[in-house]
């Protein structure tokens, strides 16, 4: 991945992140709670990484259409722990799905509909490794669902930022590529990751009439957390990440980072607001992971 955390402002949420175990009597405050990891790609070379992190959580993995029940249920123990793939890279193929079969623990691809068993068509972060590798097809994604592992959620059509699109483009990206994935793969897909993490009011209206029950964004919190009705959090996550970052996210050690980016952003905007019109950038939006180069286990900048 291209864009990492700097090193010391990883350091510091670890600081943090360890300050809040403790504070919090070793994470009992999480209890009840959900931990969803989003992850990307997995190449050939973090494979035994990644297995190493599942394996020692592989308890606590549940599929994520079981999120509201586990909230529900309650109960004793630290955060159950979803496993989720933004893009649906064919690396997926070799160096999760067996993963998961071996362990039981079950995973979500989100696929952009237009995009299967093809390099994905819109830009990714310069000097991006998964750059070049090409999307998972229908037949392999059918593979994959029929080992029981695997579920397969709409990541849209051709991976927007949804608030840039216009009403019409926006039924394409949402309802569109919902029909289009239950027609190929002969599922129903209730299930949505946001493209970059971003969305706005419109866009969360469009994707429940669309008929979405769940939206994953990249909002950094536990679930349940104080998102609009339907969004689900998610952390950001690599097999790269350090083990104590990786086994604090899962233990919900880093829930106060939603927080914290709210407060960067806000005071990102008010310098913004501030600052000459010449020195403006543009490109921020509503709901972004970009906006703040900010995130939690080792992991990178949600801007894919
Ligand atoms: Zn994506």
């Amino acid at each position: 991945m291209s864009t990492h955390t700097p090193l010391p402002l990883r350091l510091v949420y670890l600081a943090l992140a360890l300050a809040w175990w403790f504070g919090t009597g070793l994470g009992r405050l999480a209890r009840r709670r959900v931990v969803v990891l989003c992850y990307h790609a997995v190449s050939a070379t973090q494979r035994e990484g990644f297995r190493r992190q599942v394996a020692s959580i592989a308890s606590r993995v549940i599929p994520t259409s079981e999120i509201d029940a586990a909230v529900l249920r309650g109960g004793r123990g630290l955060p159950a722990v979803c496993l989720t793939f933004d893009d649906g890279y064919v690396g997926l193929r070799e160096n999760v799905f067996p993963v998961a079969a071996e362990l039981g623990a079950p995973v979500t691809v989100f696929v952009v509909s237009e995009n299967l068993a093809r390099p994905p068509a819109w830009p990714l972060p310069p000097g991006a490794p998964e750059a070049g590798e090409p999307l998972l097809g229908a037949d392999e994604l059918r593979e994959a669902m029929g080992t029981g592992w695997v579920r397969v959620g709409a990541h849209t059509a051709t991976h927007p930022r949804l608030p840039d699109c216009a009403d019409a483009a926006l039924h394409d990206e949402l309802a569109g590529c919902r029909a289009r994935i239950e027609s190929q793969l002969g599922v129903t897909i209730d299930e949505l990751a946001l493209p970059h993490g971003e969305y706005d009011e419109r866009t969360l209206a469009a994707a429940r009439q669309a008929g979405y029950r769940a939206i994953c964004s990249l909002d950094a919190c536990l679930h349940p957390a104080r998102l609009p009705a339907g969004v689900i959090g998610r952390y950001l996550m690599s097999p790269d990440a350090w083990p104590i970052e990786f086994h604090l996210t899962c233990a919900g050690a880093y829930a106060w980072l939603h927080a914290v980016r709210g407060l960067l952003r806000r005071v990102a905007r008010r310098r913004r607001r501030a600052a000459p019109v010449g020195e403006l950038r543009h490109g921020a939006s509503p709901r972004a992971g970009t906006e703040a180069a900010v995130c939690a286990g080792g992991v990178h900048e949600g801007s894919r």
